[in-house]
């Protein structure tokens, strides 16, 4: 008889099935909750979690998976790395000071005292983790205990724990070191990674799992070589077995190389990695652990048990039973918690769908001993009943998809001549002055939407509100004098969100959290059909902008790569026909707006850059199919309209090329805070669009000067002949007040003015 496998998973959803921890640490930085109470809190949790992992059956629970905010800055505080401007080495680490690394104050109100620590994308999901400082003369000391605690909570609390840390090459590769290669501290590293593992093992723990990913995007011969000497070093003298796990990625040629280690197991991602399986199921030694990690820890999506457990048992054919352990794909931080809250979900798609606290009982029964036929048969059917559901192929789209030629993709006129013609049309100024579309959505403005949803103001009503707000913000972009204008998006929550509750083939949850940052979360749509735009979204509110004013008002809507990025994606169809599909969607929104009188329509794809795979073998098909996306979405239109699009911040280098191919006639970008060196960037790759470099950091409420702005144009006016330039913010200003939003508009038209008067034209 079979025995049921070991089985785990690298970390579960730390927010709270109701966003507790979201709540506690608001209500922690307002004043309003003691330090004791977070810290009660943040144990609940833990416990919880840990008893839907016990309870679903697993071997382990993952501790050392919570955070108060985030975990490379955690193991930065655990070795002892934290910047001086957080106070002197010496000092405690209080909840403070740890708060003021991640936000740069602890408590609500004033500015920020110190800069934080800086936020950045965790490889390729929607989470941002913060970026370790380290120095030159950086030493690392196991200082803080915070995951041997947590291992010795869950003992206490009768669990079995495998604590889970970030693998010493990811946090130095992912750590910022100035002027040099983090990786060049390796040797310092280990010896306080062994000094932590030695308490882990004293605490009680047998296993540790360490976690690196960045040998997902990163095989080089400096991390491999920081890899083995890290391994040669950490090892501690007691008897603790460790699993090297790599999620997001497949290994190829470096498998050799990895698995020579001296590790006591290997996880790998076998969504991401199936090509990796044949080589580690032949020639992974049988007297260690191979982990597979098969249940999608990324995805929403419900698992075929029968299908699984077949394939385990294959492996199982071949492998020592004992040895073969059973995981999801990561952690599984980036799913929802669970889908107990979804009631109003159509009852066929909430049948289809897995997310965190299901996943666990996936996972359980594909390692089981025994099938459970029940469990298997439900899996089955709501799979089948996805397959056969009609709003999953529809003919329409099919056969528009199919009807697409080259000519789908391309404008009328070349870039130059369109961009002469709309000049004339529009008859804008030199260095014309817009905005990136969302004017602040102010308390007001969320209140008015919280009493419609509730019911306590009906449609016409709270209609007519966003149309007040509207009038009022055209009016004011008048009065400042700002060239192109918008209708300020007060009728959108999300600029992902609000698409897709309009479009046929996406789904909104009620509850499907995930965590962005710290205590933001971010509710991704479900993309689950074929996509279809049942009716105008946009066209109502831009036409009754353009129709208060003489000067041209921008058409707003989200690009198809972006919705793609920020949404939860269907796994039964390549993600570049997805992004067709909507591409499709967002093309007849681009005509429908041009025939309501629309002469500028922008399409934002701040997600484009971000979506890059990491494995750079297939970098180039994602930006071939992103781009062919873009271009068929925007292609509907006369070469008169004029079509812009916006990227927020990003390394720019890589992707320039493509940013060009995309042919906007206007891209704005942000750029103040590098000083116009992502403008830099995207003229590396030979654009010909007109450009806006972001000249007003909105993520800071700072009111920047007329010189301020004037320099940093100045500077873009080196870069990119006057003609081509355009003067606008960095991003949306949704975040901003209205009083800081309407001095620095003024600021930066006349910013604006005085260029007109001093950089001269090139032609
Ligand atoms: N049009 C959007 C806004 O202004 C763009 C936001 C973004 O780029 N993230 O809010
Ligand atoms: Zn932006």
């Amino acid at each position: 008889m079979n025995a049921s496998l070991t089985s785990h998973v690298a970390g579960y959803p730390r927010i709270g099935e109701k966003r507790e921890l979201k709540q506690s640490l608001e209500a922690f930085w307002q004043g309003k909750l003691d330090a004791a109470s977070l810290d009660q809190a943040a144990k609940d949790l833990r416990l919880r979690h840990w008893q839907d992992q016990n309870a679903a059956g697993l071997s382990f629970v993952a501790t050392n998976d919570f955070s108060l905010y985030d975990g490379m800055l955690d193991l930065a505080c655990t070795f002892g790395a934290i910047p001086e401007r957080f106070g002197p080495a010496a000092s405690p680490l209080t909840l403070e000071r740890y708060f003021r690394m991640a936000r740069g104050r602890s408590r609500e109100g004033g500015a920020p005292d110190v800069v934080p620590l800086e936020l950045t994308k965790w490889f390729d999901t929607n989470y941002h983790y913060l970026v370790p400082e380290l120095s030159r003369d950086q030493s690392f000391h196991f200082s803080w205990d915070k995951p041997v605690r947590e291992t010795r909570e869950a003992i206490a609390a009768g669990f079995r724990p495998k604590p889970v840390l970030i693998g010493p090459v990811t946090f130095l590769a992912l750590s910022k070191l100035a002027g040099s290669d983090p990786l060049s501290l390796i040797d310092r590293l280990g010896p306080a990674y062994r000094d932590l593992l030695e308490a882990l093992a004293a605490a009680g723990a047998e296993w540790v799992e360490i976690s690196e990913p960045i040998l997902a995007c990163r095989r080089d011969e400096a991390v491999l070589a920081a890899l083995e000497e890290a391994w040669d070093s950490l090892r501690p003298a007691s008897p603790l077995k460790l699993l090297l796990s790599v999620p997001f990625g497949r290994l190829g040629d470096a498998l050799p190389r990895i698995c020579a280690l001296k590790t006591d197991g290997f996880h790998t991602d076998a969504t991401r990695a199936s090509a990796d399986l044949p080589w580690l199921l032949a020639n992974y030694p049988q007297d260690r652990v191979l982990s597979l990690g098969l249940i999608d820890g990324r995805n929403i999506w419900r698992a075929d048990i029968e299908v699984l457990r077949a394939l385990v048992a294959s492996f199982r054919a071949k492998r020592t039973p004992e040895n073969l352990w059973l995981g999801t794909s990561c952690s599984l931080q980036h799913a929802p918690h669970s889908l107990a809250a979804e009631t109003a979900l159509d009852p066929d798609l909430r049948s289809w769908l897995s997310f965190a606290k299901e996943k666990l009982g996936e996972l359980a029964a594909v390692a089981a001993a025994e099938s459970h036929p029940d469990l298997s048969a439900a899996a089955r059917a709501a799979l089948a009943n996805r397959r056969a559901h009609p709003g999953v192929r529809s003919k329409e789209v099919r056969s528009a998809i199919a009807a697409l030629d080259d000519s789908s993709a391309n404008r009328g006129k070349p870039l130059a001549e369109r961009l002469a013609l709309q000049r004339k049309a529009l008859g804008l100024p030199l260095f014309p002055t817009t905005t990136i579309g969302s004017f602040p959505q102010t308390a007001e403005i969320r209140r008015l939407r919280a009493r419609h949803r509730k019911g306590d103001l009906d449609d016409a009503g709270y209609q007519s509100s966003l149309d007040a707000a509207m009038r009022e913000t055209i009016r004011l972009q008048e009065e400042l004098g700002l060239d192109v204008l918008v209708h300020g998006e007060f009728e959108r929550t999300d600029m992902v969100e609000f698409f897709g509750e309009k479009l046929e083939g996406i789904a909104v949850t009620a509850n499907g959290w995930v965590q962005s940052y710290g205590s933001r979360c971010v509710k991704p749509p479900l993309i689950w059909g074929d996509i279809l735009r049942p009716a105008p979204m946009t066209v109502e509110v831009s036409a009754k902008a353009q129709a208060l004013t003489s000067k041209p008002v921008k058409g707003m809507l989200t690009g198809p790569i972006t919705i793609l990025q920020w949404s939860f994606v269907r796994d039964d169809l390549p993600r570049s026909l997805v992004a067709l599909q909507l591409a499709l969607a967002i093309r007849k929104e681009v005509v429908d707006l041009e025939a309501a009188g629309l002469r500028v329509i922008q399409v934002d794809e701040p997600g484009l850059r971000e979506g890059l795979p990491l494995d750079p073998a297939e970098r180039e098909a994602y930006l071939a199919a992103a781009v062919r996306a873009f271009r068929v979405a925007v292609a509907g239109v006369r070469d008169e309209t004029q079509i812009h699009t916006h990227m927020c911040y990003a390394e720019f280098d890589d992707v320039a090329g493509s940013i060009a191919a995309l042919e906007a006639d206007v891209i704005s970008l942000e750029a103040s805070r590098s000083k116009m060196e992502a403008l830099s960037a995207i003229v590396s790759g030979e654009i010909g669009s007109e450009v806006g470099p972001g000249v007003w950091d909105i993520h800071s409420p700072r009111i920047p000067s007329t010189e301020e702005m004037v320099a940093l144009l100045e500077r873009a006016a080196a870069v990119l002949p006057a003609e081509r330039l355009w003067v606008n913010p960095d991003c949306g200003l949704k975040t901003r007040g209205w009083p800081e939003t309407k001095a620095a508009l003024a600021n930066m038209v006349e910013a604006a003015a005085r260029l007109r008067i001093s950089v001269p034209q090139t032609t």
